[in-house]
């Protein structure tokens, strides 16, 4: 009998570059919270592709949409108009109660064009002398792995043999309202941050920073943009997870949910005051804002808002937050979470308990060596969540 995943798995790490180091699972199938191996094992997915899967795997009415729309027409580019990119940017200034959107693909994409459109704001706008606009950031982000998102990271990992970095960069702890202060000059153009650091290990800023961050880029004249690419579309137990200090950001980033995990799609969705600052000839992207994905993104969010996904993640993830919390195991150093975003920090490595967790059907990641994440499809069921903590429970009596 011929293992199928092994020869898969010596395929992928013969002939692909090394850049990630995958559990030795292989997915040939996937349904809701579940995904298949070739031999037929079962797994649930408690990673949902980093949270850009939370309508399940192939939800029903967003693969409907997609063959439809597969049917008709799937790349214009934007040198011509297509009829499904502004219903798309109706569902998203209504969703983000901004007035303009700009496509892209991936959430480093949205990263940049976030970042460029803060410079030209700078430039335009606020009339920072050219060249010298700054944008802050926070220790142990994650805002993907172009240059400029590489260059705005605090891990060495990230940025080695890559140089030079992007000038115009300041960096201040995670959470300092202080730190952030003193790191604002008049050219400041923007700070961006994740409104909970999700690759950080789901590390969520002391209460009332998002509102103290918000206040003091008015007070400064300068952009609030929040990368809420993993945070964002109810996987925090809100729509997004400035809600949780009603902070309203200047910038939204969107990414990995936007396209329900069918069709990478992202955007940064702000008001025409700062969008506004883009003409033509000055960015853009051949498959931004295309008609399939931008099909599929109707249907994505119809089903988030449809569905309550951001409720259901709230009660749900309460539930599994506190079920959790009950463990005991001297080498769990902490449990954390918002929604169904939970972070399971231990004092020693989190990959063997992935791997171990694996044995017993239940798909996670470790992220920052020492922090399980558990983030399933928001549409998962109490009974399957039930499922997860025997499972759970079963490899902490075991390690
Ligand atoms: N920003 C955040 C907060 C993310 O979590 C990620 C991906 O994990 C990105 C940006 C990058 O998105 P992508 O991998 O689609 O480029």
């Amino acid at each position: 009998l011929v293992n199928k995943s092994n020869e898969i798995i010596a395929q992928t790490n013969k002939l692909g570059a090394h850049n990630y180091l995958p559990l030795p699972v292989v997915v040939a199938k996937a349904e809701g919270v579940w995904v298949e191996d070739p031999e037929g094992n079962r797994y649930m997915d408690m990673l949902s592709a980093y949270s850009a899967v939370n309508q399940g795997h192939r939800h029903p009415k967003i693969i409907a949409a997609l063959k439809k729309q597969a049917d008709r027409v799937t790349l214009t580019s934007r040198a011509f108009h297509h009829d499904q990119l502004g219903p798309w940017y109706q569902e998203i200034c209504r969703l983000t109660n901004k007035e303009m959107v700009l496509p892209m693909n991936t959430g480093a994409e949205a990263v940049e064009t976030a970042f460029k459109a803060a410079r030209r704001w700078a430039y335009h706008i606020k009339n920072v002398p050219e060249d010298q606009a700054e944008i802050i950031a926070c220790i142990g982000n994650f805002h993907g792995r172009t240059m400029t998102a590489v260059s705005l990271s605090s891990e060495q990992e990230y940025k080695s043999g890559f140089g030079p970095m992007l000038p115009g960069i300041k960096l201040v702890p995670y959470g300092d309202q202080d730190a952030l202060k003193k790191a604002i000059t008049p050219y400041t153009a923007a700070f961006l941050i994740e409104p909970i650091q999700g690759e950080a290990g789901i590390v969520i800023p002391p209460a009332g920073f998002l509102q103290q961050a918000y206040e003091l880029c008015k007070q400064n004249n300068l952009l609030f943009m929040a990368d809420e690419i993993q945070t964002g579309l109810g996987r925090t137990g809100k729509m997004f997870a400035c809600d949780w200090e009603n902070v309203e950001p200047d910038v939204y980033i969107l990414g990995k949910a936007l396209g329900g995990g069918v069709f990478p799609i992202s955007c940064v969705a702000a008001n025409k005051d700062i969008l506004g600052v883009f003409n033509p000839g000055s960015h853009g992207s051949t498959f931004g804002g295309n008609p399939l994905a931008c099909a599929v993104s109707i249907a994505s969010i119809e089903v988030l808002v449809e569905e309550r996904l951001d409720e259901r993640s709230l009660e749900l993830g309460n539930y599994f937050l506190h079920e959790l919390k009950k463990i005991s195991n001297e080498k769990i150093k902490e449990i954390r979470g918002r929604g169904l975003f939970i972070g399971l920090e231990l004092t020693v490595a989190a990959r063997p308990y992935c791997e171990a967790l694996k044995e017993e059907g239940l798909l996670c990641k470790e992220t920052h060596e020492k922090v399980i994440r558990f983030a399933p499809p928001l549409i998962i069921t109490k009974e399957q969540i039930d499922w997860a903590l025997e499972k759970i429970n079963q490899v902490f009596q075991q390690k």
